[in-house]
């Protein structure tokens, strides 16, 4: 029998792979990588590039892309038996990994070509792509030894286990809950998409009534217009609580304990490395210089910010007051009263806006952006999928195609939550022969109902086109060498800038004429909506800042702190950190921590801060475009080429610098969210 993940395919042969066949594919592809090495450092022969990196890095090629449609599927169609596969899978990889990471031998073929004669004839991405090796070489403990060295393993293999339990804990909770409502009455203030598809909801489980589950959309959506507090203060219970020892599911798929064993591991793993603690093995190999300095960049922000955000919150408690006879705000009312408050100030909402945004006239405008600012045209194309929602697509620069990607943008069961970009393909030279950089882009957008077309909110207008920038990022690369080629060896935290970059352009008149139809009349975005809707953009902006600052602050000092003499508890770190930076304090059963999955299961460890510190470069680079238009033809190249085309060959401050022409400035990033007094 053949495995399709063996197959030597272009794309992924979707309608195919079955979950029997990880296992088998994985295994036989470690085996071929470790005998392939061995065989090349016998003989001997590894003084140059081609000798050393081109077959290290075909065999590592060859096993992402059978490993990389494993992945994908597991997040986006996971079943029981998937879900074993990829977990035995992920043993298997993280094992060969970390013995690659220690090899001695390789570790020093390394030295030996960078210290060779040949080094500096190297192109830099090449000498970079060696640079960044030999630092991971380092972080994987290549200097430990003995019983140290098998410690360090076990951690490894340890944490890969408990760090994927965490995020299915997180997804069986959210999936294992849900709430029935018997009468419409009750769901009053709800748009009639979400009461029909909650009704849809209940039919699948051959229930009466509705289904409100903890999906995203649908939580989000009773959280800001269900007028029904009994309802809101449900579900906020059931959210908050996911995965700990509160609320209506306490104690299955608990992480209190996960959260406790990953960080302790974390600490040793640093303690081994030569490191004061799990933070500075994070940063590096960040941009930001050190942990210190990042406490002191959130602290610096936060302390900008207070001061609107305290206004902000005066405004909403006068008007939970005036409107609503509110004493005060509990933490289930605050969307509601914000989405209210919003309403009658600026007379906007997210709802009001959905029908305007029809997910194919926004896909259209979306190309359109990206046709206008870096010359390229996106096309429709056919290829195997794993759900008829699933389309695929490609790019083409000059007539000639550059690159492919698949999008799958609807919520639905056995699918994670939330929205992302994973690399399916990495642009690289493949035996003289350039493979084509592949980019998976997944949303979870409410499917169309009724057959009324899928209608988005504008905040997930900004989701795709934050998503899409990332998969520029990947797709528009221009390097051969696969470790820095796409966002491949880009600083973590640099990694979001082309994605917040792509924000930007949501916000402007000139985007927003056709990006916007309504999906009735066809009619563009009235103008006096579209002024109350810019108008809005720094609603609460403060507020939400102070949110991001705050899970930062908390994800930093928990890896710097853990264990520690003054370290008191999880839940006091959060506490304390929520003390010096929170506007909101929430109720003491919201365990966000038992739910935080991108420190806790995905690669934010010691390193949620990026999203700020991106933000940073990513509005100072905008800036530039407000300075020279946005449609500017040649910025938008300079970008292309500074940014995009370069990848991870350069350290981002000089590429940064390369296209702004100079450090960058955290000016712009406060002025766009009206931070500035
Ligand atoms: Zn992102």
């Amino acid at each position: 029998m053949t495995n399709p993940l063996l197959e030597p395919h272009i794309l992924p042969p979707f309608d195919r792979i079955q979950a029997q066949h990880v296992v088998p594919a994985i295994e036989m592809l470690i085996e071929e990588a470790e005998s392939g090495l061995a065989t090349q450092l016998r003989n001997g022969d590894i003084a140059s590039w081609s000798a050393l990196v081109d077959p290290i890095e075909e065999r590592d090629d060859k096993l992402g892309r059978a490993w990389s449609p494993v992945v994908h599927l597991n997040a986006v169609l996971n079943s029981d038996e998937l879900r074993a596969a990829h977990e035995a899978a992920e043993q298997l990889l993280t094992a060969y990994h970390t013995r690659f990471g220690q090899n001695r031998n390789v570790y020093q073929a390394y030295v030996a070509l960078s210290e060779s004669a040949q080094f500096a004839s190297l192109d830099p991405p090449k000498r970079q792509a060696i640079g960044n090796a030999m630092r991971d070489f380092k972080l994987s403990g290549v200097a430990l030894s003995g019983e140290a060295k098998e410690e360090y393993k076990q951690i490894k293999s340890q944490l890969s286990t408990l760090t994927t339990q965490f995020a299915n804990n997180v997804l069986d909770a959210t999936n294992g809950w849900f709430h029935q409502a018997h009468k419409e009455e009750e769901l009053a203030g709800l748009p009639d998409f979400l009461v029909a598809g909650a009704k849809q909801a209940a039919g699948e489980r051959a229930l009466t009534g509705y289904v409100l589950t903890l999906d995203l959309p649908v939580y989000f959506t009773v959280m800001s217009q269900a007028k029904n507090q009994a309802l809101r203060k449900i579900m906020y219970e059931a959210y908050c609580t996911r995965a700990s020892r509160c609320g209506p599911t306490a104690g299955q798929w608990d992480n209190t304990e996960l959260i406790e064993q990953i960080v302790q591991l974390r600490k040793r793993q640093a303690e081994l490395l030569g490191y004061k603690n799990y933070a500075e093995v994070s940063l590096a190999s960040k941009m930001a210089p050190s942990p210190e300095k990042v406490i002191d960049f959130v602290r610096d922000l936060a302390v900008k910010t207070r001061p609107f955000a305290d206004k902000e919150l005066a405004e909403l408690k006068a008007f939970a007051h005036s409107e609503f006879g509110a004493d005060h705000v509990e933490a289930w009312d605050l969307a509601y009263y914000a989405e209210q408050l919003k309403l009658k100030k600026y007379n906007i909402s997210q709802e009001v806006l959905r029908p305007y945004f029809p997910l194919d006239v926004v896909l259209t405008g979306l190309f359109r952006v990206v046709g206008a600012l870096y010359g390229i045209e996106v096309v429709s194309a056919s290829a195997p999928t794993w759900h008829q929602d699933a389309r695929y697509y490609e790019i083409f620069k000059d007539g000639e195609k550059i690159a492919g990607f698949y999008l799958d943008l609807y919520a639905r069961a056995k699918k994670r939550s939330g929205a992302w970009m994973a690399d399916c393909r990495t642009r690289r030279l493949r035996q003289g022969a350039l493979q084509l950089p592949v980019a998976f882009l997944v949303c979870n957008f409410n499917a169309p109902v009724d057959d009324k077309p899928c209608l988005l909110t504008h905040n997930e207008v900004t989701t795709l086109f934050h998503e899409f920038g990332h998969g520029l990022h990947h797709m528009l690369t221009k390097m051969e060498v696969a470790a820095v080629s796409g966002i491949n060896g880009v600083e973590w935290d640099a990694v979001e800038l082309p994605s917040q970059f792509m924000e930007n352009f949501c916000w402007q008149a000139e985007v927003l004429a056709f990006l916007s139809s309504h999906f009735e009349s066809k009619e563009p975005l009235p103008a006096s909506m579209l002024e109350n809707m810019l108008a809005a953009k720094n609603f609460q902006s403060a507020m939400q800042m102070l949110r991001q600052l705050e899970f930062a602050l908390f994800d930093l000092r928990l890896h710097m702190e853990f264990g520690g003499e003054n370290f008191a508890g999880v839940q006091s770190l959060l506490d304390e950190v929520r003390q010096s930076v929170a506007v909101v304090i929430p109720p003491d059963f919201n365990q966000f921590q038992n739910s935080f999955t991108h420190i806790f299961s995905g690669g934010y460890a010691a390193g949620y801060y990026s999203y700020k510190w991106a933000e940073v470069l990513s509005a100072d680079a905008f800036s530039a475009f407000e300075e020279e238009g946005i449609f500017n033809p040649e910025t938008g190249r300079r970008f292309l080429r500074e940014i995009l085309q370069k990848g991870g060959s350069e350290p981002a401050l000089e590429l940064f610098k390369k296209f702004r022409g100079r450090e960058p400035s955290p000016e712009p990033l406060l002025r766009h969210s009206g931070l500035v007094a």
